[in-house]
């Protein structure tokens, strides 16, 4: 079957599969360039995205916007989702079922964009794409190529504005990123 956004964002927009549905203000489907190398996916949309429609607009949008400029990285040339598409209320985690209702939304918007690196924004995100048993605070950063995807797991920018001391391994991570995506860039003009 042929795929389209406009088939991705109707299906989205009108979605009852679970029960966030019930409490959303707006679906949050993604930003940035469909036609990037690289994905960044989060896990839900917190207050602020909720509101706008828009994912990675809060505070931790904020400070990822900072953290992918320092690496020549913006919505120009990335795009970013996340695992579920509506807010969990008060921002709790998604439940298993949820996550499960909605990640072939995920998949979806995976198979249009095709990326080259697929990028694991926290526990959440890592242990749904990379392994149920993921431990983000010490397999942050390591690769794995799976399907034709390079995939790898940082922070979530919340949890290093809760706690200052990941900043730095997860700034680590973003360069170890930058440097995979020109490798795996100038492989393909060779
Ligand atoms: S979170 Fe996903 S599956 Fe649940 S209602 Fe929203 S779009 Fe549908």
């Amino acid at each position: 079957m042929e795929k389209s956004w406009e088939i991705l964002e109707g299906a989205c927009l009108s979605c009852k599969k679970c029960r966030l549905w019930e409490m959303r203000t707006n679906v949050v489907i993604g930003k940035g360039n469909r036609n990037a190398d690289i994905m960044f996916i989060g896990e839900g949309p917190g207050q602020q995205e909720d509101l706008t429609g828009v994912p990675f607009v809060g505070p931790a949008g904020q400070l990822l916007d900072k953290m992918l400029a320092s690496v020549g990285l913006s919505t120009e040339n990335a795009y970013i989702c996340n695992i579920v598409k509506c807010r969990p209320p008060g921002n709790r985690d998604p439940h298993e079922d949820e996550i499960q209702s909605c990640i072939n939304y995920l998949r979806y918007q995976l198979a249009m964009i095709h990326p080259k690196i697929i990028v694991c924004l926290g526990r959440i995100a890592a242990t749904t794409i990379l392994s149920p048993d993921f431990k983000i605070t010490k397999e942050h950063g390591i690769w794995v190529e799976r399907k034709g995807y390079w995939i790898t797991a940082t922070f979530h920018p919340s949890a290093l504005l809760r706690d200052e001391s990941k900043k730095r391994p997860a700034w680590e991570d973003l360069q170890a990123i930058r440097r995979k995506l020109d490798e795996l860039q100038n492989t393909e003009t060779e």
